[in-house]
Order: structure tokens, then sequence, then C-alpha cells
């Protein structure tokens, strides 16, 4: 597989870098922030993303939100696959993911690690059965402290998976950011607080408390090589599919495959 690494002086991008060497494939280029491109030291070449693309069978996308909507304009163009990771888009840079999913095939996760996504499967089926009038559904995240957004992805994908088995929302009972004098939890509400320190590779909990008793789920990631796995295997299940936006629950054979958009 041709891959290319957007990103490629991140975290993310030197892990990815290293498992895709690791697994045989053939690392084409990188691309780098403009801001950061001078400090790049490396033998892989750093290239602009028209380039890279139209070298690659599959790029993947771990770099920062503002940077997906230029992202989406020019894979869109193009025929690589387009693995994403990043998280912290807004509705707005969505919309461009969806666009360009009309047109090229797209995996998009914000956590693609295997046991959160087995976590979010079960707080779906727990949330169906615990009646949210008794059970207060919580959600606590910890990161390190470079993290930029907040709650982080994957709590806003638990969270969404509450209101899923709830039928309802995550916008309609989202109770986040509390602060001062923000008066009493809302029956139903699903609530969310984040914390940063460190180097915290990822932690999330989730709590449904009632007056009697608690059932809490969590799940600590250790080291980000686990994300890095689960995107090269969603690249390499990516590859020859036809457009459409897919999800990593679909790749993991977590639900069954919804329809996609088609040519
Ligand atoms: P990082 O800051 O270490 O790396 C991001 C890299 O992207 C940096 O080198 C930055 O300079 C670069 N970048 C920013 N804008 C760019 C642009 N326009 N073009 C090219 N490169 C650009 O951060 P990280 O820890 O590697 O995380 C990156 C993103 O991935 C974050 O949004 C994070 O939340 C997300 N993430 C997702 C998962 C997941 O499983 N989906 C796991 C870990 C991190």
């Amino acid at each position: 597989m041709r891959v290319g690494i957007l990103g490629i002086a991140g975290r993310m991008g030197q892990e990815l870098v290293a498992q895709a060497r690791a697994a045989g494939h053939d690392v084409i280029g990188g691309t780098l922030n403009p801001a950061s491109a001078r400090a790049y030291r490396n033998d892989i070449p750093a290239l602009g993303l028209p380039d890279l693309a139209g070298q690659s069978d599959v790029v993947i996308d771990f770099t920062h939100a503002d940077a997906v909507a230029e992202h989406a304009r020019i894979l869109s163009t193009g025929r690589a696959a387009w693995v994403l990771g990043t998280t912290g888009i807004s509705p707005e840079q969505q919309l461009q993911v969806e666009a360009a999913s009309h047109r090229i095939a797209v995996l998009q996760a914000a956590h693609f690690g295997l046991g959160i996504n087995l976590l979010m499967t079960v707080a779906r089926q727990l949330a169906a059965i615990l009646p949210a009038e008794t059970y207060d559904a919580e959600i606590v995240e910890m990161h390190h402290r470079q993290k930029v957004d907040a709650p982080s992805g994957s709590a806003l994908l638990l969270g969404q998976a509450v209101a899923e088995g709830r039928g309802t929302t995550l916008a309609a009972v989202m109770e986040s950011g509390r602060d001062g004098h923000c008066g009493a939890r809302a029956t139903g509400a699903i609530g969310f607080a984040s914390l940063r320190g460190g180097q915290i590779v990822g932690e999330h909990s989730l709590s449904f408390t009632a007056l009697g008793e608690q059932i809490t789920l969590s799940h600590r990631a250790f080291d980000r090589n686990i994300f890095a796995a689960g995107a090269m295997r969603a690249a390499a299940w990516l590859v020859g599919r036809p457009p459409g936006l897919y999800g990593i629950d679909e790749m993991l054979d977590l639900r069954p495959a919804r329809e996609h958009d088609r040519q």
C-alpha cells in the first residue's frame, strides 16, 4: 500500500510512519504544518498535499481541525482514500468532510482503538436499559496537557452512544463546562468533565449513577500505538472501497454496514 501521512511531524504522524514501515508499506511522504516546516528533519520527503495524494493509495490524517476543510477540498479532486482521525472538527468543517465523501472513500473515527469502540457498543446497550430519569450519565475524560479540544472526540462519541441508546440526540441533553452557580443537573442530561495533565494518552469513564447504585465503564489508553494500529488497519480496509463516509464500527463489525452515497 502506498501511504501518505498528513502531519508527519506530529505525535501520531511519527507513530504512523513507524507502523507503516514495520508493516512493509511504502511511505510516500508527508505533509507539514507550514508554520513548522523548517524544523523538519527526516528521510521521508515533505510534500504538498496535491502531490502526496496523487502518489498515494491512502492518506492518513491526524493533524488539526483547522486543516480539515482544505484537506477535504484537495483530496476530493483526487483518488486517494482518506483516513481521518483529527478531532475537534466543527459542524461546518464536518460538512466539508461529508462533501468529500461523495467523491472519495473516507473513514473517520474519533478513536481508532478497539477497546473504546467496544465500550461505546456496551454504553449504547446499557443506556437503552437504564431509565434516563433515574440513572444519571456522566462522562469524565483526561488527556495530556497539549490537547487543544474539549471534551475529547471519544468522550463526545460515548455521549452520542448513550443518547442513541436513550432515543435522543446528544445536542438535546448535553451538559458540559459546569462552573459557578450553574443550577441543578437536568433530568436525563449527559454530563461531561475534562481534565488535562502530563502525558496521559487518553482516559475515559462513563458512569450511570442512581440513588442506590453506580455502574461505571472505563477505558485507559497507555500508548498511542493503539490508535496508529487501528488507523493502519482502517487504511488497508478502505483502499479500493467506493466513495462514502465509513465508520470504524463498520470496519470492526460492531454494527451493520450503512448505506453510503456512491457516485
Ligand atoms: P500533534 O500536535 O502532535 O500533531 C499534529 C501535527 O499536525 C503537528 O505536527 C502539526 O504541526 C501538524 N499540522 C497542523 N496543521 C497542519 C496542516 N495544515 N498540514 C499539515 N500538518 C499540520 O497532535 P497529535 O497528538 O498527533 O494529534 C493530532 C490530532 O489527532 C488531534 O486532533 C488529536 O485529537 C487526534 N487524535 C485522534 C486519535 C484517534 O484515535 N482518532 C488519536 C490520537 C489523536
